[in-house]
Formats: C-alpha cells, structure tokens, sequence
C-alpha cells in the first residue's frame, strides 16, 4: 500500500515528522551567524549523546566515512593494529586498514558469536615492545545482531598503556549506554541514519585528547577527511567544506528530541525492545542467531530453520508493508533481521512481531501455539 512502509531495518531507521519538518526548509548559508548558532547548539548535543567532553565532528558521509576517517587520522605508516573480526563490519575494519597499508592483527570470533575479551588481553600483554598503535573493534556488530563488551575490551587497551580504542558504535550509539570518556574510548564512529532518527548522510567522529594528539602526527593520506580542518573549524562553529546544511536542521532537531526523551529511558527503551522481539520469536519456534545473552539493542537476528529467510521476509513485506533485513553473504537466506534502532516504539515491534508471526503461521512453520509469539512480545513490552 502506498506511504504505508514500516522500516524495522538497521538503517536507514524511521524519522520522525518533526525532524522531516525541520529539514524542508530553504538552506541558509553556511558561513551565516544563524548557521553557526546551529553548528554551536548541535556540538554540545552531539557531546552529549557522546558522553564527552572531547570534540566530535560531523562529516558528510555514511557510517563507513567516519570510520575511515577515524582510522586514517590516528594511525601512521605501516603501524600495526589489532582489529576484532566477528561479522560484516568487523570485516569491513580489516579491510580499511588493509587498504592504508596498515599491519593488520585480526582476532577473529564466529558470527553470532561475541569477541572474546581475554584474546584481546592476551595480545595487549604479550606486546611488551608496544607495536600495537591502536584496537579497531564494532560495539554493535549489525551483521549478526551480537553486541560485544566494549567496556571490558577498552579497558584492556587502556592497561596496555599506548593503544587507542578506535570503535564502530554506529548501531549501538543511542540504543546502549556508550560513555566514552568513563570507558576511555578514543574514537568513535557512527552515522545519522542509524541511532539519531534521521536520514542518511551525517558521519560523526568523536575523538578523545589522546586521540586528537596522535591526529598531529599521523601521516597517512588524508586530505577531504582530515579531522584536524574539522576541528579547527568547529572550534569557530564552523566546517572546513560546504557542509549538509538540511541535514544540519534535521540534527538539530532529532537530538533534540533525544534530549527531551533522555539517555536512561532511550536505553531502557531499546532493551525493552530487544527482550520483545527475541521473546517473540523465540516463542514461535525461531531461533536466534546471536548467542544468548549477546543480543544486540538495536538489531535482532533469527534464524529460522525449515524455511528461506528471504521467503519469509518478502512475505512480510508484501502482505503487511513491514521491511526486515535480509541476511548479509552466507547469511543470506538464512537469516532475516528485525532492526528496533532510533525512532521505535512498543507498537512498532508489537506489530512486527504478529506480523511475522502471522507469516509463520501460513507458512505453517509455527511450532508454538498459535498467538503465542504476539503474547511473549506483549508480556515482555509490559515489563
Ligand atoms: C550501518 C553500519 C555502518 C555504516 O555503514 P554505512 O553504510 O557506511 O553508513 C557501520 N557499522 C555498522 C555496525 C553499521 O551497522
């Protein structure tokens, strides 16, 4: 049906009315008193969101763009990282780093499968020669729906003494707690069409003082994605480049809404979330990808066995406008994903859920009584 679609995909994630509003006006200039009031308020909320007092910038890009910059901003020639390997992003780190001609240490998990933090000690603390520049790892890792313990991995590379912590948070920003200066996070990435409810296009790096004194001295290649022009330039309330002036209102208003909602009730929001749709599946038969108790606040894998995931996620589209996300490389077919990230609320999985439920059942693939999956969902959404 038209205008009907329900987005339940890790991104781009549903936006609101308000923040849609916010971006359909005329652009004003970049170099305008108005525009730097926007460039000022966003910084400080952007802190916020950060749990910092260090400076974030905002980049036009995707989520990717802020990684690489991350990367490519700290790191020298032919330096030696550590990067944890457990899914599609994971991946995508070893890769970036590859491409810059960076020594590339992998500590590998299986999907759905979390990273093993001892692995990531044990190498910290046989590097006595500290070789290691910096540990590159994906909080939220998208792909398979596990979150891995950050806090306990950071807090490894802080013992180590000289590596930063460079970390992926772009779906678990906004959806988990990710105090980056109470962790000790030297970089973090993310992206606007994940957690902030808004549309694709905003990259947002967020760089500790450590990080920012290594960015002095790095000398890969860099050029539109050097983060010091960035820095420089929002110490002014201002950007180096002709930034996306819509986006920017769209910003605005979308942590301001965050702000009016709050960090603990988003959180609980998303954990709520998480517990309904894993209640629900797990009710009607399907099992969960993630290893248990590794489920990711923001997205939820599910594995259903006897039947094409992709069957039955064009399904759900078809019949109820709801898009899931497929499986990503030889996941495909094999898993679908319900994305409960940003603008999400207790309805939106409720529905999801009696929407694949309903799917399930047609499909006669249900093996738990029927409605039984609607039901777990209700009664986790209650509390
Ligand atoms: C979406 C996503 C990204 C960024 O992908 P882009 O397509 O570049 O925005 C990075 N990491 C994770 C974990 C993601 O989910």
């Amino acid at each position: 049906m038209q205008d009907k679609l329900t987005l339940m995909i890790p991104g781009p994630t549903p936006v609101p009315e308000t923040v849609l509003q916010a971006m359909g006006r005329h652009p004003i200039g970049h170099r305008s008193a108005d525009f730097q009031a926007i460039v000022h308020r966003t910084t400080e909320q952007l802190k916020w969101l950060h749990q910092t007092s260090s400076d974030v910038v905002v980049i036009t890009g995707s989520g990717t763009a802020a990684m690489e910059a991350g990367i490519i901003n700290v790191l020298s020639r032919g330096d030696t990282v550590l990067c944890g390997d457990n899914g599609k992003f994971g991946e995508r780190w070893v890769k970036v780093a590859q491409a810059y001609g960076l020594d590339v240490q992998v500590i590998e998990a299986d999907w759905g499968q979390p990273l093993d933090p001892e692995a990531f000690r044990a190498a910290l603390e046989a590097d006595t020669a500290k070789a290691i520049k910096a540990v590159i790892l994906t909080h939220s890792e998208t792909s398979t729906g596990v979150i891995n313990d950050l806090e306990t991995i950071a807090r490894h590379v802080q013992a180590h003494g000289t590596a930063l912590t460079i970390a992926d948070c772009v779906t678990s920003l906004g959806a988990c707690d990710v105090p980056m200066d109470a962790w000790g996070i030297d970089v973090i990435g993310s992206g606007s069409q994940k957690g902030y409810m808004m549309p694709p296009g905003l990259a947002f790096v967020a760089m500790s003082e450590r990080a920012w004194e290594a960015a002095k001295s790095s000398d890969l290649p860099k050029f539109y994605l050097d983060l010091l022009k960035y820095r420089k330039s929002a110490q002014a309330d201002s950007n180096p480049f002709t930034p996306a002036v819509n986006l920017y209102f769209a910003l605005e208003a979308a942590l301001g809404m965050m702000q009016a909602e709050g960090l603990e009730a988003i959180f609980a929001r998303h954990a709520r979330h998480r517990a309904a749709a894993q209640a629900g599946m797990t009710a009607m038969g399907l099992a969960l990808y993630a290893a248990a108790g590794h489920g990711s606040p923001a997205i939820t894998a599910v594995a259903p066995a006897d039947i094409d995931a992709e069957t039955l996620r064009k399904r759900v589209k078809e019949r109820f406008d709801i898009l899931l996300a497929g499986g990503q490389d030889h996941l495909k077919g094999k898993v679908f994903r319900i994305g409960h990230l940003g603008f999400v609320c207790d309805r939106d999985v409720l529905t999801a859920v009696a929407a694949i439920e309903a799917t399930v059942q047609e499909l006669g693939l249900h093996t738990g009584a029927p409605g039984a999956g609607v039901a777990a969902c209700a009664a986790a959404l209650a509390g």
